[in-house]
């Protein structure tokens, strides 16, 4: 498989997998059709699918990185009883960016915020 194959292969999976997985998480599903795929490979071009700003790469939820294809501005909710992580809208708190400029004259550059609890899945079980 090229170089370009396997990229594609891997943002498409990433996509399909909307909870945010972690390389290793990808790399399990992916193994099975793609017996020839290495962890290093995906690794290597989730990194640069996040330097080139296609996806986005969240750090500090827990001891793996993170894996985003939603790069518009929004919030995470991570389940502390599953580990998945959930998109949340910017709306639940708008201008975030701005009251933070307004409030302590720095310069926000970006954000990265997780909230925490129990899904709706877990909650049920
Ligand atoms: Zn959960
Ligand atoms: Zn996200």
């Amino acid at each position: 498989m090229n170089y370009s194959k396997q990229r594609e292969l891997i943002l498409n999976t990433l996509k399909e997998n909307v909870v945010h997985p972690t390389a290793e998480y990808l790399y399990e599903i992916l193994k099975e059709n793609n017996p020839n795929l290495s962890l290093g490979t995906v690794y290597r071009n989730l990194n640069q699918l996040a330097e080139n700003g296609t996806i986005k790469k969240i750090e500090g939820l827990e001891n793996s990185s993170h894996f985003d294809h939603n790069t518009h501005e929004h919030f995470h909710f991570i389940c502390d009883k599953c580990k998945r992580v959930f998109d949340i809208s910017v709306n639940i708190a708008p201008d975030i960016a701005l009251k933070t400029e307004k409030e302590t004259g720095f310069i926000v550059k970006g954000y990265d915020i997780a909230i925490h609890g129990i899904c709706n899945e877990c909650k049920n079980k």
